[in-house]
């Protein structure tokens, strides 16, 4: 299953040039009198949030007196780390530091507002959306990040990088309890993203989310980012196009 999931991502990316299709679907958008519209996820899509990890656990290993995990973190590059917080320690060859105790430290810090501020733009990230607005799309920033701990260190975030953000022309969609559901939250925004004006790119890493986006925007470029994602992802469905990372849309932004 993986093999074939694998080499059906890597022959639709063989057959296709994704930045072009891209570009093209602006233009025909445009020709046609609709406004194209752009969706991109923002956490492991258009930010490593790797950082937000490491300065916890710096935090953690500071103020629990673990100098091996100090040491650790002094000399590794927070990239594209794993998915789960266990395997991150397994990672950073400390996987016996895994509690619960530590589970709780990590969640009270990386669902708020200031954590965010460590995060990094992916590689292409900011070319990639300044790209697109000023080829005239709408731009979304749909995440799965709550409003009332995270709203104003993801705007914060959005602005510090240099993502265009306040115009006429954007919008951050968060979801309005940490609780909703991330899938449910992405369904209601679809609804609320048809009114802006026409898709014609969504990129997020999470399988489930790409496969609903395709299903709702069959006609718009939609990409799965192979940076991480939650356990137990669902096959991807056709249509939907692999890409490592956003430095296949640069011939557009070069
Ligand atoms: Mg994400």
């Amino acid at each position: 299953m993986l093999w074939s999931c694998l080499l059906h991502c890597v022959c639709q990316c063989v057959q296709v040039n994704i930045a072009q299709q891209l570009a093209d679907k602006i233009q025909k958008s445009k020709v046609a009198g609709r406004r194209p519209v752009v969706v991109f996820d923002l956490d492991a899509t258009l930010f490593e949030n790797a950082p937000r990890t490491w300065k916890i656990l710096w935090e953690y290993a500071s103020t629990r007196g673990e100098r091996s995990l100090l040491d650790k973190l002094s000399v590794v590059v927070p990239v594209n780390w794993p998915y789960a917080l266990s395997d991150v320690l397994g990672f950073l060859e400390h996987p016996h530091l895994m509690t619960e105790e530590l589970l709780a430290f990590w969640k009270e810090r990386f669902f708020k507002s200031e954590y965010q501020l460590f995060d990094v733009a992916m590689p292409g990230a900011l070319e990639l959306a300044t790209y697109c607005y000023q080829e005239g799309c709408f731009i979304v920033y749909l995440t799965g990040r709550d409003v009332p701990g995270m709203l104003q260190g993801c705007v914060d975030s959005l602005v510090q990088t240099g993502f265009p953000l306040g115009g006429v022309r954007t919008q951050t969609l968060l979801k309005t309890t940490f609780e909703m559901p991330d899938e449910l939250f992405k369904q209601e925004a679809i609804e609320a993203i048809n009114e802006l004006g026409q898709v014609v790119l969504s990129i997020d890493n999470e399988p489930a989310n790409c496969n609903l986006f395709q299903n709702a925007w069959p006609s718009a470029v939609i990409a799965h980012i192979e940076s991480h994602c939650a356990p137990n992802p669902p096959p991807l469905v056709d249509g939907i196009l692999c890409i490592e990372g956003l430095g296949v849309f640069s011939e557009l932004t070069e």
